[in-house]
C-alpha cells in the first residue's frame, strides 16, 4: 500500500483548503411575478419556468 513520505503540515493542509470554500447562491429576479428565485430553478411564488407556468400553486 502506498503511504505518504511525509505527515501534511497545518499550514500544507490550510492551503489545501482555502479553494474549499462554499460561495452564496445567485438570485435573481423572476421574470414573471419578480420574486426572487435562482437560476434554471423553478419560481417558488408563481410555478413559472421559462416563460410558462409548469407548476400549479394552491393559493
Ligand atoms: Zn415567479
Amino acid at each position: 500500500m502506498a503511504v505518504p513520505k511525509r505527515k501534511t503540515s497545518p499550514s500544507r493542509r490550510n492551503m489545501r483548503r482555502s479553494h474549499h470554500a462554499l460561495s452564496p447562491t445567485p438570485f435573481q429576479e423572476c421574470p414573471n411575478c419578480g420574486e426572487l428565485k435562482q437560476p434554471h430553478h423553478l419560481c417558488g411564488g408563481c410555478g413559472h419556468y421559462n416563460g410558462r407556468e409548469v407548476v400549479e400553486i394552491q393559493a
